[in-house]
This record gives structure tokens, C-alpha cells and sequence, in this order.
């Protein structure tokens, strides 16, 4: 058993690779770089995917909310683009030109595909919306489209924000929580989906070993929270108190408009699917989540 990993290395990656590894799969890390079971996405172009590989999975991206980077960059907002859309086109080029299909292709999207709502609630069957966004995650998912005479299970996973110790938000928050106490993002009250990495990687994995999933899955838990109720409860995790709010002006400077909206806004994302094709959360509520994030 053998899985193809785009963008392994990385936080997400790591952690599914650790998970696949512990249930005696093999995995080949595709990557820009060369290294120990590595292989590069010019070796994909070249040669297909390798033999006996049971799974395709792409978690490669170029960070959405580098602060050192400004959204006027054109580089930087194409390597946004390339670094999803094309990565996915490749791999779904080569499985379509593959001797023997994979099992899955699974692709990661994000829930910025809804657009963002205080009031609206959104499940899989929900229309994407028309910001940047928005059209970035539609055309990613697009790009891993498979044609009907492939035989290869199409799983996309819309994910909120993915929390754990060792990567993206909480890496960052936690140093800061710690000195600093909890301090909600604006009015607090925007929606925050999220879900555990060690959930992430679950259900990329119950995608890869369920013949019956397929399709679009909402990759956030089924406690659905807004940031003031996260910042609280992380804040009583890490034993601080929580008060005052970071202002608006302060993420719109850092991050520019364009991005600050992905922080300072927010979509109410239910999990319809995943809970239907039967997966089951590890970490389900925040407060659970909470207590690891902060042990
Ligand atoms: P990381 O920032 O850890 O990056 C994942 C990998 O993407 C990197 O290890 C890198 O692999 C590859 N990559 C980065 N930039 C580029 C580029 N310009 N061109 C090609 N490859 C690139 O991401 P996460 O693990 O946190 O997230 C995985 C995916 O999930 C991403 O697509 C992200 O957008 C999405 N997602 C993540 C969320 C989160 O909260 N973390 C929330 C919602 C969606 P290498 O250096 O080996 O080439």
C-alpha cells in the first residue's frame, strides 16, 4: 500500500504521514525539493505517478497569510494559484494517463470556498462564493476533476482551520496566548470553523480506505464556534485569562483587505457529509481540542 503525498513535508503532511505510516502504508512525499522518499513534481511530469500506488493526495499550497508577504505581489498571489491549481491539474493529468488506477484522489480545498455570512449556514451542497477566494477554491477543485473513464474515487476536503501544536494559527497563537492572555479578533463574532490535525489527517485517511466516500466533504468539526468563544476556551486551556479584542485596522495592516477578510470574517460550516459517510471525530468539541493544543 502506497500513497502519493503532495505537499508531505508540510504541516498537514507531516501528520498524515505519521498517521498512513502507523497503518503500514508507505508513503512517497512529492515535493519541490529532492530528499529521502521524495520525489518532485517535475518527476511526476515526466514519468507519471509511480507504480503501486493506491492513493494520490495533495496538501501542497503556497501559505495564504505569510504577514511578510503583501497581497499586491503579483508573484506571490500566482504562486497562491499555481502552487493549488496546477500541483492538483498534474496529479490528475498523470492518473488519467496511469496503467493502473489509484484507489483515491484526495484533494484539499478550503472553506473559503462559502462565502462568508454571519447568518447563513453552509453544507456541502452549498454554492461557493464569488471573492477571491472563493473562485481560488472553486478552480482547485476543479483542477482534480477526473474523467468519467477513470476509475479513481474523487474525494475533495473543504477544511477549516486546522489546529495543532506544531503548525499553522495555534503555533503561532499559543506563544503569544501564553505571555499576552486570550484577545478575541474584532467583534469576536465572526464564525471560526475548525477542525484537529490529527482529524485532518483521519479523515484524508478514512477517505483513502472507504470505498463508499466520494465527493465533497466539509473538513471542520461539528462544534461550531465563533473566534471569541475559541480565544475563551483555548485562554482557560492555557490557564489565562481572556479580555479585550485585537482591532480590525491592526489584521487589515498586516494582512492587507483582501486577506484580512479570511480572519476577520467567517462562514458557518456544518459537516454534513463527513458525519453521513460515517467519520468519527477524535477531537469533536473545542474544549476537548483545547486541552491537547494547550498540554
Ligand atoms: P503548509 O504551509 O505546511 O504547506 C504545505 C506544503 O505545500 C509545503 O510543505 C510545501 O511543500 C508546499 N508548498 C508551499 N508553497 C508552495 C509553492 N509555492 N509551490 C508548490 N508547493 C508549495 O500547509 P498546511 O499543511 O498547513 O496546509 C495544507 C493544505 O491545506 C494547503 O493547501 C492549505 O491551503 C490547506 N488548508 C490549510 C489550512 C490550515 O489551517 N493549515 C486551512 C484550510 C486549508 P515543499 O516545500 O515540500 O514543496
Amino acid at each position: 500500500k502506497n500513497v502519493l503525498l503532495g505537499g508531505g513535508r508540510g504541516f498537514v503532511g507531516r501528520h498524515l504521514t505519521k498517521l498512513l505510516k502507523d497503518q503500514g502504508y508507505s508513503v512517497t512525499i512529492l515535493s519541490r525539493q529532492t530528499g529521502k522518499d521524495q520525489i518532485t513534481w517535475n518527476d511526476v511530469k515526466r514519468n507519471g505517478i509511480p507504480d503501486g500506488c493506491t492513493a494520490v493526495v495533495n496538501v501542497a499550497g503556497e501559505n495564504i497569510l505569510n504577514p511578510l508577504k503583501r497581497f499586491s505581489d503579483q508573484k506571490y498571489v500566482s504562486e497562491i494559484w499555481k502552487s493549488r491549481v496546477e500541483t492538483t491539474k498534474l496529479l490528475a493529468d498523470a492518473i488519467t494517463a496511469s496503467n493502473k488506477f489509484p484507489e483515491a484522489f484526495v484533494c484539499m480545498s478550503g472553506v473559503g470556498y462559502y462565502p462568508p455570512s454571519k447568518t447563513a449556514s453552509y453544507d456541502e451542497n452549498s454554492s461557493g462564493g464569488d471573492d477571491w477566494i472563493g473562485r481560488l477554491a472553486a478552480e482547485w477543485e476543479e483542477a482534480g476533476k477526473l474523467s468519467d473513464n477513470v476509475n479513481t474515487r474523487h474525494v475533495i476536503i473543504r477544511s477549516g482551520v486546522v489546529l495543532g501544536k506544531d503548525g499553522g494559527m495555534i503555533q503561532i497563537l499559543k506563544p503569544i496566548m501564553k505571555v499576552f492572555g486570550g484577545q478575541k479578533v474584532g467583534s469576536g463574532q465572526q464564525w471560526l470553523p475548525w477542525i484537529h490535525v490529527e482529524d485532518m489527517a483521519g479523515l484524508i485517511t478514512y477517505s483513502i480506505q472507504s470505498d463508499h466516500v466520494t465527493g465533497v466533504l466539509n473538513g471542520v468539526s461539528p462544534d461550531i464556534i465563533n473566534n471569541e468563544t475559541f480565544t475563551k476556551t483555548f485562554a482557560k486551556s492555557l490557564k489565562r485569562f481572556s479580555f479585550g479584542f485585537v482591532p480590525e485596522w491592526y489584521i487589515k495592516g498586516m494582512f492587507g483587505p483582501e486577506r484580512a477578510m479570511v480572519i476577520l470574517e467567517g462562514q458557518k460550516v456544518n459537516p454534513m457529509r463527513t458525519l453521513d459517510v460515517g467519520y468519527k471525530y477524535k477531537y469533536s468539541t473545542i474544549s476537548e481540542a483545547c486541552k491537547e493544543l494547550a498540554s
